[in-house]
């Protein structure tokens, strides 16, 4: 009788042990899924923390993308999250100053109102060529034209060109940008051709820009190591070249801004892209073989006719 009594008890005493030891390690294990799922502090990218944001906190931040040739900053801002992404930038030839002008103030204007990039993201860089600006020259410090630097199959080598793709800090700051951001579409200002072209499966928004402006839709061709022939032909990333006209370099910003707010923002807030993006492809995909929009390519350089 003893003898069960005691063995019931020792039969006791292990199920508590067990079951002590059961919780312990289910405990343990909890702490460790939980403590997995979280990256250490300072781990986190911006793209995580633009995402976490609740819709109505609109954030908007400057970031560096690098230095220039000459150590100057280059920097861009982030409006709003999520959704698509339209990348703005300005400066690329320093001397283009009218988009420079709209691209900083349409920075002003998304940081006084950020419900404007509720729901979307708008990324703007208004000076891509900090040192040409400094000197009102097309050029960056070392004489070459950033939009002839990226890497592209047609890019041809020269001084005026760099001798390799991505020679220069100013374009690797862009294609950083592209990179990091990987835009839905891509607005690129310049000076002074008065027209609205276009690289890749973009005819559609140009023409919705055009249509809120007095700037025509003109197809002047992917040039050798343009940021169009990289991004629009290349990434198949829809990319729209704004021409601004002679006239406008001579225009203050608040004139600039009533003649292309519009135009702008019909850019940022064009909604079909992807459909339209598709349908774009599939014509192209049906009626030429050699590759999506292989007549758009030109070999020349651009001299005289440049953007
Ligand atoms: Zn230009």
């Amino acid at each position: 009788m003893k003898e069960r009594e005691k063995k019931s008890r020792q039969s006791r005493t292990e199920s508590k042990v067990m079951s002590t030891k059961f919780t312990v390690l289910s405990l343990l294990l909890i702490t460790l899924v939980i403590a997995g799922c979280q990256r250490p502090a300072g781990e986190g990218t911006f793209r995580d923390s633009i995402h976490k944001n609740p819709p109505y906190a609109v954030e908007t931040r400057q970031i560096s993308a690098g230095k220039s040739v000459e150590q100057r900053d280059i920097n861009y801002t982030v409006h709003g999250s999520g959704g698509e992404v339209t990348l703005i930038i300005a400066g690329i030839h320093g001397n283009e100053k009218a988009g420079i002008a709209i691209a900083n103030k349409l920075d002003s204007v998304l940081a006084e109102r950020p419900y404007k990039a509720l729901g979307r993201t708008i990324v703007i860089l208004p000076v891509a060529n900090p040192d040409g600006y400094a000197k009102n020259s097309r050029f960056n410090a070392r004489n070459i034209d950033i939009n002839r630097n990226f890497a592209t199959f047609n890019r041809i080598d020269n001084n005026n060109n760099g001798h390799r793709g991505l020679s220069e800090p100013e374009s690797i700051a862009l294609a950083k940008i592209i990179y990091d951001y990987n835009p839905s579409k891509i607005i690129s200002l310049h000076s002074s051709l008065a027209c609205i072209d276009y690289d890749g499966p973009a005819e559609a928004i140009a023409k919705r820009i055009s249509s809120q402006c007095s700037l025509p839709v003109a197809k002047l061709g992917s040039r050798p190591g343009s940021l169009g022939t990289y991004a629009g032909f290349e990434k198949a990333v829809p990319m729209i070249t704004v021409e601004f006209t002679p006239d406008d370099e001579t225009l203050g910003t608040d004139r600039l801004w009533e003649k292309y707010e519009k135009a702008i923002f019909a850019g940022i807030y064009y909604e079909y892209i992807q459909i339209e993006t598709q349908k774009e492809k599939d014509a192209t995909d049906s009626t030429d073989d050699t590759g999506l929009w292989e007549s758009d390519i030109r070999s020349d350089d651009g001299v005289g006719q440049y953007h």
